[in-house]
């Protein structure tokens, strides 16, 4: 792992949403375990669709009247819709990626202390994946912005 991983923090309403990087530094590009296990649910004012948001509704299911999810999300443990390629193979990714919904922008596979993500962790031993180390905090740069539109 090379040294200054640049993880983009855009912070709105005290929520961090999280932006990784595209390059062979981001452990998420051959891995996807996240995207195959949690459901993956939101408010559903994210949807496209006449509500103003950028989630496309047709990859989506409702849960109920405020709430909706990703398709093949919805009982936990399934993969989701837009999560395209081989889990723990290089390639992997998010097919909707700008348009991802706010749960997938919180998840992080490090904290900003350099602590790998207990369930991340967790959830990589589960596709045969090493553990991710720990990283000294001064390896992994974290750029703030103000949330600009999403
Ligand atoms: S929308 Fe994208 S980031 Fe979110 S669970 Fe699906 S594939 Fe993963």
């Amino acid at each position: 792992m090379t040294k200054g991983i640049l993880i983009r923090r855009f912070v709105d309403d005290s929520r961090i949403f999280i932006d990784m990087p595209d390059s062979p530094d981001n452990p998420c590009i051959a891995c996807g375990a996240c995207c195959a296990h949690f459901r993956v649910s939101f408010y559903c004012g994210e949807l496209t669709g006449g509500s103003g948001g950028f989630v496309p509704e047709h990859l989506t299911s409702k849960l109920n009247n405020v709430m909706a999810c990703m398709k093949g999300t919805e009982a936990g443990n399934g993969r989701c819709i837009a999560l395209v390629g081989e889990l723990g193979q290089r390639g992997i990714g998010c097919s909707i990626y700008p348009d991802r919904p706010t749960p997938c922008r919180e998840f992080a596979a490090w904290q900003k202390d350099g602590t790998p993500d207990p369930d991340c962790q967790r959830l990589r031993a589960r596709i045969g994946l090493p553990a991710l180390p720990p990283l000294p905090a001064n390896d992994l740069v974290f750029e703030d912005h103000a949330m600009a539109g999403r």
